[in-house]
């Protein structure tokens, strides 16, 4: 891939500095939508990627409801279709993480491991990262049996058993999709009714490899070098049981990738970037597009549409700034 690597340096001391009329920060679809319509306006943004190019749909094998695409495209290829475009028009993609912001006047100011960047306008469009489950063992095994991402790690645990924790869609459409692999995939949920859509709920329900355990959290995972087991207890009766198991797959909703935002923009009380029309966010000039300020549709599509809109509104942000500057140096010289 033709990225540019920022410095990466350990010192942490800022060796470089660079300005950019907009700099985005995120490459899911609403940051790589943001560059395509930056870029066409020729803004030159510069997009810092974070750690995964293409944010949360790398973790996807394939995309079925983008329109335009009527078979479906490898989640790959669409991030890869998408930086293309984008580039094609001058978007920078330059595959570093923004570590610190100062919003507190203009032009901002973003800071990496080894750069300084600064911007007339900010667009974030940061994603969330996966909730956990907090409890011991989680963090532990990591990478040896708890996983996130069923795309990714599905493969390893071919003909053994998982378990797959939550009741909603990603943990059904998980669940399916890991039936490719596992002998069995026990879905374990705190209630006793699934947040999912009707249609993925009847799919699970018929599948062979698919069970269900009810009102039922984990509340421990177990194991030595890798995963081996989960403590389980029924939140109806308190009854408390240890269940040998090969995988745990955890899909409980998101968390919001605003840490870096905080006391600097305005928040809801989940950590959503709080947005008015749609992307504009409580500075002026800061916009948001995609899952950091949108908790309820989550889809490519609608990441990709407020990511056209945060660079619209970017572009007409930047145009009231340069009247607003024309006009206050003609009166200054008048
Ligand atoms: P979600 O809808 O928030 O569901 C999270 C599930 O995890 C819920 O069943 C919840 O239980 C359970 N849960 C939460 N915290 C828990 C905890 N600490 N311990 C045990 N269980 C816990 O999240 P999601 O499934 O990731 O979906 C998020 C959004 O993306 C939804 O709007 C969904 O429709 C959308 N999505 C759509 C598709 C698709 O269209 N194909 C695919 C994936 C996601 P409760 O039910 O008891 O609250």
């Amino acid at each position: 891939m033709d990225f540019k690597i920022g410095d990466l340096g350990t010192s942490g001391t800022q060796s470089a500095a660079e300005h950019a009329p907009i700099v985005i920060l995120g490459s899911g679809p609403a940051g790589m939508t943001a560059a395509l319509y930056a870029a066409r306006d020729e803004l030159s943004p510069i997009v810092l990627t974070g750690m995964e190019l293409g944010g949360q749909v790398s973790l996807t094998e394939s995309i079925e409801n983008y329109p335009g695409f009527p078979e479906g495209i490898p989640a790959q290829e669409l991030i890869e279709r998408f930086k293309a475009q984008a580039e094609r028009f001058g978007a920078r993609f330059i595959m570093d993480v923004a570590t610190q912001v100062d919003l507190s006047q203009r032009p901002f100011v973003v800071k990496t491991y080894g750069m300084t960047y600064t911007a007339d306008a900010l667009i974030i469009a940061t994603g969330a990262s996966p909730r956990k489950l907090e409890v011991p063992g989680e963090k532990e095994f990591t990478g040896r049996g708890v996983s996130y991402c069923a795309t990714c790690d599905g493969w390893f645990f071919k003909d053994k058993n998982v378990i797959v924790v939550g009741g909603g869609d990603s943990a059904l459409e998980e669940g399916l999709f890991l039936t490719r692999y596992a002998k069995k995939v026990t879905i374990v949920h705190r209630r006793d009714q699934l947040r999912a859509q009707p249609f993925l709920q009847k799919q699970a329900f018929a599948h062979p490899k698919i069970e269900f355990i009810w009102n039922t959290v984990v509340t421990e995972i177990l194991g030595d070098e890798a995963v081996k087991g989960v403590r389980l207890r029924n939140v109806k009766t308190g009854e408390e049981r240890e269940m040998p198991i090969d995988g745990v797959f955890i899909f409980i909703g998101h968390v919001p990738n605003t840490d870096l935002f905080k006391g600097q923009l305005e928040l809801d009380e989940r950590g959503y970037i709080k947005v008015q029309g749609w992307v504009k966010t409580s500075v002026p000039g800061v916009f948001a597009a995609g899952e950091v300020a949108d908790p309820r549709y989550r889809q490519v599509i609608t990441s990709a549409g407020m990511g056209a809109a945060a660079a619209i509104e970017a572009r007409h942000f930047l145009a009231e700034q340069a009247e607003k500057e024309a006009t206050s140096s003609t009166v200054s010289t008048a």
